[in-house]
């Protein structure tokens, strides 16, 4: 279900207090805004069942203890906060952002302040259904590659995503939908914001988790699914760009996307540049699975 959020009734949580987007302020001199010192997460949810919600939330907590970020919210909390949101937001299919930064100083200094607040911050915002299982009729990706331009630390969901941003707005200004990056030994690292997985000769590779790319949920999740079915060779691994271009399949994953389908690499088809049978079989998985996480 589609329901129309204005800033008036789109309902958000700031601080403890529930209340309209358009009455919920923050002080400039929060480090997420100054800084962009924060960890975000974004969760789905499919007429109010979430996915994947106690794996997002360990994530956010880990993103918090790498950056030194102390807040003492256990799942249960993030889970009321996430129940209150789809209850209060008319429930359908809604994405659920939290994003939590140091908090606010009276002044701009680059240490960490000793004893501010954390400023926690979370809204709901509509998604698409349960994407369609379908070759003919799913969203097909052309995507571009470039060398990530990105920090060191892409393992850290932080809210500081102008690397991100700028590559993803390289995708828009070429006319195409996602960046995939790789790393100076031209090696694949992800795209600007979803993990990327190729399929060769049946056998599904993604690049193992380090430094260089975030570890998705999807990606986890996925994973996970296609190696307790077993039929297929899943393999987490250095993957060359060669390989990319010459695989038989190349998918992008992300919680709101699901496991989108690549058709295109750099204007050039990606296997026989139609939708590949292996991404069928693996949404299909992912579909009868998700909520099972
Ligand atoms: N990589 C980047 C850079 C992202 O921003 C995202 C999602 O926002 C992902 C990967 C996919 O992560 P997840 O599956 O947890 O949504």
């Amino acid at each position: 279900m589609w329901c129309l959020m204005t800033d008036a009734n789109n309902i958000v949580f700031l601080n403890g207090q529930y209340m309209p987007l358009s009455e919920a302020k923050i002080s400039p001199m929060d480090r997420g805004f100054l800084f962009g010192d924060g960890i975000y997460e974004v969760v789905p949810s499919y007429n109010t069942k979430l996915v994947g919600f106690a794996l997002h939330i360990q994530r956010l907590k880990d993103g918090l203890d790498a950056i030194g970020i102390k807040l003492y919210m256990g799942l249960n909390e993030w889970r009321e906060i996430a129940q209150n949101l789809m209850d209060k937001n008319g429930g359908g299919n809604l994405g659920l952002y939290f994003h939590v930064s140091r908090g606010a100083d009276n002044k701009r200094s680059h240490a960490f302040p000793e004893h501010i607040q954390a400023t926690v911050f979370a809204y709901a915002f509509g998604i698409e259904a349960v994407p369609l299982i379908n070759k003919q009729n799913v969203k097909q990706f052309r995507v571009t590659s470039t060398e990530d331009l990105r920090w060191k630390r892409c393992n850290i969901k932080s809210t500081s995503l102008l690397g991100n941003v700028m590559h993803f707005q390289e995708s828009r200004n070429k006319g195409v939908q996602e960046t995939l990056l790789f790393n100076q030994s031209n090696e694949l690292t992800e795209a600007s914001a979803c993990n990327v997985f190729m399929v060769k000769n049946g056998v599904v590779i993604t690049p193992a988790l380090d430094h260089q790319l975030l570890p998705g949920i999807t990606r986890c999740m996925l994973l996970d699914i296609l190696r307790k079915e077993g039929s297929l060779q899943v393999q987490e691994r250095v993957v060359n760009m060669t390989e990319v271009r010459d695989a038989d399949e190349v998918w992008l994953t992300s919680s709101s996307k699901e496991i989108v389908p690549v058709v295109e690499l750099d204007g050039q088809p990606v296997g026989n540049g139609t939708v590949g049978d292996i991404w069928q079989f693996a949404q299909l998985l992912y579909s009868a699975n998700k909520y099972n996480y």
